[in-house]
């Protein structure tokens, strides 16, 4: 038998959060009493910094389940990974496995007997993957597509149509661990940490309450951080841009050369005002995605902790 946790960050659920932990909490005693985990296992909420009342609603459901329903509160809001991260640190060492899961259901909490019964099976990480995005709106679910590819091409190992939905066994908690860096991207983490893994399929479902803390801009930051925390490709990339247009200018000189010669041309402003601007953008962007990874570094040399726990009810 498997003593599961289920640790669920949240911001903001307080309208969701009562719905998730009343579903969840039938799915675990059915669980409990089909023997597929054990007594003591539990579901932990971690607050992240919550503007709403996340806490109480928390505070009020350990009340109700003490051993069943735990909660940490977060210092301050610090982002859904590094919330999850704190929540399966804390769960680790007091639990066979764990799933995250997100606050709002949109995961389908029936992948969650699937996803022990694989781990039982001898698999460390289970991750969940969507069969379907037909929930999604088009615009969420092309950007979301168009995320992943975009990463996959940039060098970052991440399981397609995979979030943050997965099982992972007390050793894959353990290895997890050791990886003590600041700049946090779970998706690319995980696949790196090795052991067996395997995939249990649902369909995604839209929230039960409230709206996605996840608007474009938040979308477009946290694929740059999976992007520039996992590889130096982009950094390449732009060096050979670089590198073809040296050749290129060089071609096209020996041009210019051999046309000066035969018919002394006049050439046009625009050719020369397009590749300076052009060129000019490169090199911006050069810049920019360099400025990115010594941004990275920065915050990684500073070893600050990746999250403050304020209180705890476990
Ligand atoms: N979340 C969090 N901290 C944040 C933003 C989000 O803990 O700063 C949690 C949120 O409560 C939810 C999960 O991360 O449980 C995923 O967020 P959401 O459902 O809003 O994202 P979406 O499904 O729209 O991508
Ligand atoms: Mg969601």
């Amino acid at each position: 038998m498997t003593k599961l946790a289920i640790v669920i960050p949240c911001y903001n659920e307080a309208e969701a959060l009562p719905i998730t932990a009343r579903e969840l909490l039938g799915l675990l005693d059915g669980m409990v009493q089909e023997g597929l985990v054990t007594q003591d296992s539990y579901i932990l909420a971690v607050n992240d910094g919550s503007r709403d009342d996340t806490w109480g609603v928390i505070s009020s459901l350990h009340d109700q389940h003490p051993e069943r329903f735990k909660g940490i509160d977060l210092a301050h809001n610090r982002g859904h990974q590094y919330a999850l991260l704190a929540g399966l640190m804390t769960a680790r060492g007091h639990c066979d496995a764990a799933i995250s899961i997100d606050a709002d259901l949109q995961d389908d909490i029936n992948a969650i007997p699937r996803m022990v019964k694989e781990f039982q099976q001898g698999k460390d990480i289970v991750y969940g993957v969507r069969q379907s995005r037909a929930t999604d709106t088009w615009f969420k679910r092309t950007t979301a597509r168009g995320f992943y590819k975009f990463q996959r091409t940039m060098g970052v190992d991440t399981v397609y149509d995979h979030a943050d939905y997965r099982l992972m066994s007390a050793q894959a908690l353990d290895l997890l661990s050791e990886y003590g860096e600041s700049n946090l991207f779970l998706r690319g983490i995980i696949p790196q940490i090795g052991l067996e893994s395997s995939t249990v399929g649902y369909d995604r479902a839209e929230r039960v309450a409230g709206e996605s803390k996840y608007p474009l801009g938040k979308m477009l930051s946290f694929s740059i951080d999976g992007i520039t925390s996992f590889s130096a490709k982009p950094m390449r990339l732009i060096f050979l841009t670089g590198l073809t247009f040296l050749i290129l200018d060089v071609l096209a000189a020996i041009y210019v050369a051999i046309s000066y010669y035969y018919h002394s041309l006049v050439w046009g402003w625009a050719s020369l005002f397009l590749s300076i601007w052009f060129l000019g953008s490169l090199l911006l962007m050069g810049v920019g995605i360099v400025g990115e990874y010594v941004g990275k570094i920065y915050i990684e040399v500073k070893h600050r902790p990746r999250y403050a726990i304020r209180r705890s009810l476990l």
